[in-house]
């Protein structure tokens, strides 16, 4: 275990089960609609996430990126799009792939983008979802790796200060690390 990690929440083995599952899930899903997805993953948390989902989807799909960078304004939340998806999305089902939803301000937003886009559908799956955190009752995600307690989470994807990104497991950082 690193150093900086006070504990693990979700092991390296559970994150492989439950991609596998998802996996199947999502196939099941969109072959029974006929369709070829687009799974636009959020960077740079949800890399290794997309990743391990794709490998266990048996069907055809597409990706794209989307980089955005959210901050607090007086009464909203800004969402600034530092790089946007490349391929159009009109008229596609889209899957929205992030690495965890907490207040769900950021999705809000990107889900409106995609949707003005003419996006014909808008889901969302993510590893974690922090539901004591939520700010806005809109966003619920359909598909979800695990539920995380109220605490700031690193590993697999997500990061303190661009560090701990290529952990395998999910863990809450030390005290002192930061
Ligand atoms: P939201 O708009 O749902 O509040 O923000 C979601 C984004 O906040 C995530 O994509 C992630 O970048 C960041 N975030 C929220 N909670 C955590 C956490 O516990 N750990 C880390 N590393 N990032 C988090």
């Amino acid at each position: 275990m690193h150093k900086d990690v006070a504990e693990i929440l979700v092991s390296e083995e559970q994150i492989q089960e439950r991609c596998k599952e998802l996996g199947k899930e999502l196939s099941d899903y969109y072959r029974e609609r006929n369709s070829v997805p687009m799974l636009v993953g959020l960077l740079k948390g949800s890399v290794p996430f997309l990743v391990d989902l794709i490998k266990r989807m048996d069907i055809d799909v597409e990706i794209d990126f989307m980089d955005v960078s959210s901050y607090a304004g007086t009464n909203s939340v800004e969402v600034r799009i530092l790089k946007d998806i490349e391929s159009s999305v009109a008229d596609k089902d889209v899957l929205v792939i992030e690495d965890i939803v907490d207040t769900g301000k950021t999705l809000e937003k990107v889900c409106e983008i995609l949707r003005s886009k003419g996006a014909r559908e808008v889901k969302i799956a993510t590893l974690l979802d922090k539901p004591g955190g939520r700010k806005v009752d809109t966003i619920v995600p359909d598909y979800v790796g695990f539920s995380v307690p109220n605490k700031f989470v690193i590993g697999y994807g997500l990061d303190y200060n661009q560090k701990y990104r290529n952990l395998p497991y999910v863990g809450v950082i030390k005290e002192e690390a930061i």
